[in-house]
C-alpha cells in the first residue's frame, strides 16, 4: 500500500481540522519513513526480488522496529506525546489533534495488513507473521487504492469549503495525480533496483507529497458549523 495510506491523512483531517494536513501525510507513512532509512544500514531488510508479488518487485524479511504490531503501537504512541506536547498552546484541543495524529500513525500498519504477505511480526521479530497479502492480486490492489482514496478525497471536500478558484480544483487534481502514481506503482515495473534508490523515490515521495499538501491546505478552509462534526468533547 502506497497511495491508500492517504485517504486516513484525508479523513483524520476531515475530523481533526486543526490537524495540518502536511503533518497528516507524513504521520500516515511515518512507519516507512523510519523504515527505509533503517533498511538502508542495515537495521532492517528489504530486498529486491523483481515480482515477488503481483503489486511489488521486493521482499521484507525483517523489520521489527517499525513494522511489527508492538513497534507500531509504540510509534503511534510516541507520536501522540510529541503532537499533544506541541500543540498544547497552539490549538483549542491539543488532545483531539494527538489522537488523529497517533490514529494516522496507527492506520499504515493496519493498511499494510491488508495488502502485504505474512511478514509482519507482532513483536520483535516473532515467528508469528501477519499479512493478507492482497498483493498477490495487482487489480485487487488498485481497487481498494482507489476506493479508499475517493472516500477520503469525499470527506475531506465535505468538511471543507474552497477559498478560491484554486481551492476548487486543486486538491482533487493532486489526489487523481496521486492515483495516477499509485496505480503505476502497482503495475508498473519496479521503482528501483536497488535497497537506496527504491528507498531515495519512496521518501522523495513522502516528503514531495506532505510538502504539497501543506501548499494546497491554504486554499481551502474547514467548514466549522456543519459537515463533518469536529470531535466536540472527545
Ligand atoms: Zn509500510
Amino acid at each position: 500500500m502506497f497511495v491508500g495510506h492517504y485517504s486516513v491523512s484525508l479523513v483524520a483531517k476531515a475530523y481533526a481540522k486543526d490537524a495540518p494536513l502536511g503533518l497528516l501525510f507524513l504521520a500516515v507513512q511515518l512507519l516507512d519513513i523510519l523504515f527505509f532509512p533503517f533498511a538502508i544500514v542495515g537495521i532492517e531488510q528489504l530486498k529486491i526480488v523483481p515480482h515477488f508479488t503481483q503489486s511489488t518487485h521486493f521482499e521484507l524479511p525483517f523489520m521489527p522496529y517499525t513494522h511489527s504490531l508492538v513497534a507500531a503501537l509504540s510509534w503511534a504512541a510516541v507520536s501522540y506525546v510529541a503532537a499533544a506536547l506541541w500543540f498544547k498552546r497552539r490549538v483549542t484541543k491539543p488532545h483531539w489533534v494527538a489522537t488523529a495524529v497517533a490514529i494516522a500513525v496507527f492506520s499504515h500498519w493496519a493498511l499494510d495488513l491488508i495488502v502485504h504477505t505474512p511478514d509482519l511480526p507482532i513483536l520483535g521479530d516473532s515467528s508469528t507473521k501477519l499479512g493478507l497479502g492482497l498483493w498477490r492480486s495487482a487489480i485487487a490492489t488498485a481497487a481498494l487504492e482507489l476506493f479508499l482514496t475517493l472516500v477520503g478525497l469525499f470527506l475531506y471536500l465535505r468538511s471543507t469549503r474552497a477559498n478560491s478558484p484554486m481551492g476548487k480544483w486543486a486538491m482533487p487534481c493532486f489526489v487523481g495525480l496521486l492515483l495516477i502514481i499509485g496505480v503505476v506503482n502497482i503495475f508498473g515495473p519496479p521503482l528501483g533496483n536497488s535497497v537506496t534508490s527504491l528507498a531515495a523515490v519512496a521518501l522523495g515521495s513522502y516528503f514531495g507529497f506532505a510538502a504539497v499538501a501543506v501548499w494546497l491546505e491554504r486554499y481551502r478552509i474547514p467548514t466549522r458549523s456543519h459537515g463533518v462534526h469536529t470531535g466536540k468533547g472527545a
